[in-house]
């Protein structure tokens, strides 16, 4: 196993979306042991492929109840509403207040082939919802308002001209990221 580099903001391959996956194969089971150490490493409670770089859809994820992945996940139902302070394991030390469904239904594929059929809530349904973003090439900031996503831009921005960011209102010590 090995810890795999995680891509953070402005790297392209966030922003692309992921191809489906045809077969498992063992070198996507060596995949998902890489980004399991991975994450548990960063610390994070979910990674998708692309964050190490791999434009295959699938992703990872433990907040706590125990290991999964999930390969070519869709999520088919979702509803209520819900606030989490959200983190990102590609977006570091930054986290946001966002409201996303409160409940989803996921379906996917399983590393031993099985079809998934997963009904999640809260923390769990976040992890879900975030991850399959990362697979669709979409990242956190654009699930922000205007106002905040011009902040948290602008923030980036200093951060990658090496002019720190420690005036920033939206940095903030993330929980577990995703
Ligand atoms: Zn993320």
């Amino acid at each position: 196993m090995a810890i795999l580099p995680i891509r953070t903001y402005g790297d392209p391959v966030l922003r692309q979306p992921t191809g489906l996956i045809a077969d498992v194969d063992g070198a996507l089971v060596r995949l998902v042991e890489d980004m399991f150490e991975t994450m548990y490493d960063a610390p994070g409670v979910g990674l998708a492929a692309n964050q190490v770089g791999v434009q295959r859809r699938m992703f990872v994820y433990d907040i706590g109840d125990g290991p999964g992945v999930v390969i070519n996940p869709e999520i088919v139902e979702s509803d209520g509403d819900w606030t989490y302070y959200e983190g990102c394991l590609s977006i570091p030390d930054l986290a946001f207040d966002v409201v996303r469904p409160k409940r989803v239904r996921l379906v996917g594929v399983g590393l031993d082939g099985e079809t998934l059929d997963l009904e999640a809530d809260e923390v769990l349904a976040r992890c879900f919802q975030h991850e399959v973003d990362h697979l669709d090439g979409v990242l956190l900031v654009q699930r922000l308002d205007p106002e905040r996503r011009r902040e948290a831009k602008r923030v980036l921005r200093n951060r990658a001209l090496g002019n720190g960011d420690a005036e920033s209102p939206v940095v903030l010590a993330g929980r577990s990221p995703l």
